[in-house]
């Protein structure tokens, strides 16, 4: 899978080096690469935001750079899933990491400022070859999608086969496909602080255990 961040901090995503993507990497089971916008600018300062059409607060990140950028990264390829990320987008949810995960390449488009302007959107809609989703994170505003981008690839290369050691933990995930959340879970010691483990997960009864993990994880569904 190819993945591509397009923002005007490409600093932003050195921790894509560390743990399980930092592996997934180095094992070329993901490629990911961060594009600086200013960059596809032509200005001595390197502008990347105008003022708002219709006047008020804060500035609004300019076509032009946006458009070269992102052209430069869909030439010559299938099919691409561009997200825009924007709080005023679809939620994201477990479902979508599911999709995003087959995904052959996806460009996150980073917004800053006021956000991006809305044409953009609008144009690569009209490419065939080019899926946009306009992707929020959460009902909040972030200063950027930067973060909104590294939570997303976290949640989706997970996913991919080979990532996760063992494919088993992510059966019983939470949000699996049952929509549920998952049980409670304790280690060693058995009791800490004064605080006892279920009697049940140290009885062995491997029938008593998992009827207790489906109930608790219904019962921690409906309540949350
Ligand atoms: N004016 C915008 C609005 O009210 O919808 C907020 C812009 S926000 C300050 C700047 C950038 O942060 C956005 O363009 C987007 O890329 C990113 N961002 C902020 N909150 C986000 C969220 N909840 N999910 C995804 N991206 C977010």
């Amino acid at each position: 899978m190819k993945l591509t961040a397009i923002s005007i901090f490409p600093e932003y995503f050195a921790p894509l080096e560390l743990s399980l993507i930092g592996k997934a990497r180095s094992q070329g089971l993901v490629n990911f690469s961060s594009i600086n916008l200013r960059d596809f600018t032509y200005d001595n300062h390197h502008t990347v935001d105008d003022t708002p059409y219709g006047g008020g607060a804060g500035m609004v990140m300019k076509p032009e750079p946006w458009g070269e950028a992102i052209d430069s990264q869909i030439q010559g390829q299938n099919v691409v899933d561009l997200v825009i990320l924007t709080p005023a987008g679809t939620k994201f949810n477990q479902r979508f990491a599911q999709t995003f995960a087959t995904s052959e390449h996806i460009i996150f488009a980073c917004g800053r400022y006021e956000g991006i302007d809305a044409r953009v959107a609008e144009h690569y809609r009209s490419i065939p070859s080019v899926r946009v989703h306009e992707i929020s994170i959460g009902d909040f505003v972030l200063n950027g999608g930067e973060v909104a981008a590294l939570v997303m690839i976290e949640a989706i290369v997970r996913l991919i086969p080979g990532v996760i050691g063992n494919p088993e933990s992510l059966l019983e995930e939470s949000h699996n496909e049952m929509g549920e959340v998952e049980y409670p879970t304790f280690t060693k010691p058995a009791t800490w602080r004064g605080l006892s483990v279920p009697d049940v997960l140290l009885s062995g009864n491997h029938g008593e255990i998992a009827r207790w993990r489906s109930e608790e994880a219904q019962r921690r569904s409906q309540s949350r």
